[in-house]
């Protein structure tokens, strides 16, 4: 595995790997790598010649300061991990190599009414940052296809809304979720949850099995409400818990029993802010 600190070098040895005839995967990750990111990084290594991981804690894309602090670091960790499961390329920049021109006045992305739903309306701003920190990634590493995870729904739209607006020629390949065996979804964050938060977090996922089992064609509120119901018993503070359209995450109140839907689900344990969703 290489390891790249600098854009510009980087940039200059992927694309002689074009050169080559070769394809690339990025897979952009925040660190403290877990079994749910190393299955994009086995992904991109079936699909593509040169693996690029990238890891990089965007702070613009926090809305919370205090979020962003305690967020997970295990940097000797990842990079063994990565070892591990043959990345080809690490990309490890400092926030002045991703923002040379400082975070002050950031670019703005007209990202629609897909930015102020579900994640955006209680994050503000951190779709923007995301695009902001992808913008800059997808212009230095230039993949041919971007490997990303399903439990960040809203995210991979976002991401193919901006590849599109940026003219990116990269093709966007979604991941399934990776779960523990009682159905947590992984997430770096889980390592912040104590033994009795953690004992408790699997009802996320059972709230949304529960969604998806008794969903009948018709209004949808009594259902919702049983959920939150169940979710609200295990202490877990729910910010939002709807089913939306997959197609573009508005959200269904009256079902037809035909189109495809997302049951999707943010909130708290205690500190800890979890998400997750699951098609219906
Ligand atoms: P993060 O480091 O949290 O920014 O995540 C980096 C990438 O890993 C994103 O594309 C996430 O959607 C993906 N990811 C995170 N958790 C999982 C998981 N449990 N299963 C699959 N992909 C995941």
């Amino acid at each position: 595995m290489i390891l790249f600190k600098q854009a510009d070098t980087l940039s200059r040895y992927l694309a002689k790997v074009h050169l080559e005839g070769k394809t690339t995967g990025f897979v952009p990750t925040m660190g403290a790598l877990h079994d749910g990111h190393l299955a994009l990084v086995e992904s991109a290594k079936t699909n593509t010649d040169v693996t690029v991981v990238s890891i990089f804690v965007n702070p613009t894309q926090f809305n919370d300061p205090a979020d962003f602090k305690k967020y997970p670091v295990s940097i000797d960790q990842d990079v063994r991990l990565l070892l591990e499961h043959g990345a080809d390329i690490l990309f490890l920049p400092s926030q002045t190599e991703i923002y040379p021109a400082g975070t002050g006045r950031p670019k703005q992305y007209e990202l629609g009414t897909l930015e102020s739903r579900l994640e955006g309306a209680f994050r503000p701003g951190h779709f923007q940052g995301v695009c902001q920190v992808m913008d800059r990634l997808l212009g230095i590493v230039t993949p041919d296809r971007l490997f990303m995870g399903r439990k960040d729904y809203q995210q991979c739209m976002i991401i193919e809304k901006l590849i599109r607006l940026e003219k990116f020629t990269t093709k966007l390949e979604i991941v399934n979720t990776v779960r523990e065996s009682d159905g947590l979804a992984m997430s770096s964050r889980n390592m912040r949850l104590s033994a009795r938060e953690r004992s408790i977090a699997p009802s996320i996922y059972e709230a949304l099995q529960y969604v998806k089992k008794n969903i009948q064609q018709g209004n949808q509120e009594l259902l919702l409400a049983k959920a939150k119901e169940l979710l609200a018993e295990h202490s877990f503070r729910i910010e939002y818990l709807e089913l939306t359209d997959a197609e573009n995450l508005e959200p269904v109140c009256d079902w037809d029993g035909k189109r495809g839907m997302v049951a999707i689900v943010a909130g708290f344990i205690n500190e800890v802010r979890l998400i997750d969703n699951l098609p219906v």
